[in-house]
């Protein structure tokens, strides 16, 4: 699990990147704000990290004790909360015996199955304070102006602030607070839960009879994953990730190996090997019902994933993939990969992955473009008709003609069109039309903003390097397992 760093973000990243609106996005910036306030002795960078802080401890409790335990609240009557503390106090407060209760109940389970992650009960009375005490630097005026000038009250008011928000930080990206669901929990199990809301077994008898219940549902559940074998379904709060988040670790080990297995590793959208940059996405996700099983997870690149989470349901740019349309596309790969010749070829799927490799050489031929960006300097200008060529490529690649059944080349090949589509349009937008008709990066730019200038030559040689190697590691497998020897051109 790779939990992005908060250290060292300029106030572009932190406001750009890995924005997220749950408790998790909004204590990322904070922490990051702190950093900065610390790093820069940036005073309304505190400001900020206190305001996101707040926002994330609001949204933890309500994702704790509202959706992790069940509760019925509707959103305007918690949005009314939202606007009077006392009235979201009282809230917490009416829902923090249940939620004790159910975190004690989770660990129980959890100790019967042990091969489930570390789980970590927050303290809401604790959070509240910690609330309280961000709030403290939110409401200054006039005196604490002056005090903001003092350097040793600002150290203190830093040093403050990041005992509050560290420990919170840290907790939340190393375990999980998921909740057994009330809703998700067989009647055996659910029995047991609701003595022990009432009071009527303690911790210890709950287990013993869970354990009584466990060969039961054992053979009930033999075909799911750990959580389902001890009676429901472990929810985990619904939050959106700060890269990659806790909430991808609610899919079991079991269901994990299968998947990471099933797609060999390759994004089952774009097809480009992923090794360890592989992420698994809920298909319908959890806040919609979706749950933890082997037949809701899709395994994803990072940009395809990227991609599913920002679409904006209320400002829709593109179309959005239904679920049916996301498991076909993941149970065409897995067939693929499965049913991949790799060294034993038959003759009918030679032949088809042999058509499809002439057919991408003909297209891209290594003499008229893939030696040209393995050579060109992209601080001189170049002839417009590159883009056309890239062009090209990329329009034809969504094809499934130009697919190979050969799981491992297709992976190469998806990499290939991919990384041309990125150079393509940075491309595009890093160079312009000089008057002899040539593209360039503006030549200007190197006297006047010199930086800038190396900046993205170096990052367009790096480009059009990484799409050339690319295709040479295509060529050269492709040649080997095909059997073919086409002229490189
Ligand atoms: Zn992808």
């Amino acid at each position: 699990m790779k939990i992005p760093s908060y250290i060292g973000r300029s106030a572009d990243e932190i406001r750009r990147e890995n924005v997220s609106f749950d408790s998790v996005g909004y204590l990322f910036r904070a922490v990051s704000w702190l950093d900065m306030a610390d790093r820069e002795s940036n005073w309304p960078a505190l400001l900020y990290s206190c305001i996101e802080g707040r926002y994330g401890i609001e949204y933890l409790l309500f994702e704790e004790l509202v959706i992790g335990t069940g509760a019925r609240l509707s959103r305007p009557d918690y949005e009314k909360c939202l606007r009077e503390p006392t009235k979201l106090s009282k809230l917490i407060d009416r829902l923090i015996p249940d939620y004790t209760k159910l975190q004690q109940f989770t660990s129980a389970v959890i100790s019967l199955a042990p091969t489930l992650p570390p789980h970590i009960q927050w303290k809401p009375k604790e959070l509240k304070k910690d609330w309280g005490r961000l709030s403290e630097y939110l409401h200054w005026c006039g005196h604490r102006l002056d005090s903001a000038e003092n350097s040793e009250w600002k150290c203190s008011a830093i040093a403050d602030v990041r005992a509050v928000l560290i420990p919170i930080w840290e907790t939340i990206t190393r375990g999980h607070s998921m909740c057994l669901h009330p809703s998700d929990m067989t009647p055996e199990i659910q029995q047991v839960w609701e003595d022990f809301k009432n009071g009527k077994v303690d911790v210890e008898t709950a287990k013993f009879r869970m354990n009584l219940l466990k060969p039961l549902l054992t053979a009930k559940y033999a075909q799911q994953g750990a959580a389902h074998r001890l009676g429901g379904t472990l929810r985990a709060p619904s939050r959106l990730s700060a890269g990659d988040s806790p909430t991808h670790m609610t899919f079991t080990t079991t269901v994990r190996e299968d998947v990471l297995v099933g797609c060999g590793r390759h994004c089952c959208l774009c097809h480009k090997f992923c090794g360890l940059k592989i992420e698994l996405h809920h298909i319908v996700q959890k806040a919609d019902g979706g749950d933890d099983s082997f037949d809701n997870c899709i395994p994803l690149c990072f940009d395809c994933h990227a991609d599913m989470r920002s679409y904006d349901h209320k400002h829709p740019k593109g179309t959005k993939y239904t679920p049916a349309e996301l498991k076909r596309h993941r149970d065409n790969w897995y067939s693929k990969v499965s049913s991949s010749p790799g060294s034993t070829y038959n003759n009918q799927s030679l032949e088809l992955d042999r058509a499809v490799f002439l057919a991408i050489i003909k297209l891209l031929p290594y003499s008229k473009l893939i030696r040209f960006l393995e050579q060109h300097d992209f601080g001189a200008s170049f002839s417009p008709g590159i883009f056309e060529e890239l062009d090209k490529v990329v329009r034809v690649s969504d094809d499934p003609a130009h697919e190979f059944i050969d799981s491992d080349l297709e992976g190469m090949r998806a990499k290939l069109v991919d990384d041309i589509a990125k150079f393509a349009e940075y491309l595009s937008t890093h160079t312009w039309r000089t008057p002899s008709g040539n593209q360039s990066v503006p030549p200007e730019w190197e006297d006047q903003q010199h930086e800038r200038f190396l900046e993205v030559t170096k990052a367009l040689n790096a480009l059009s390097t990484a799409l050339a190697n690319d295709y040479r590691t295509l060529f050269r497998e492709a040649r080997k397992r095909l059997s073919v020897n086409p002229d490189m051109g």
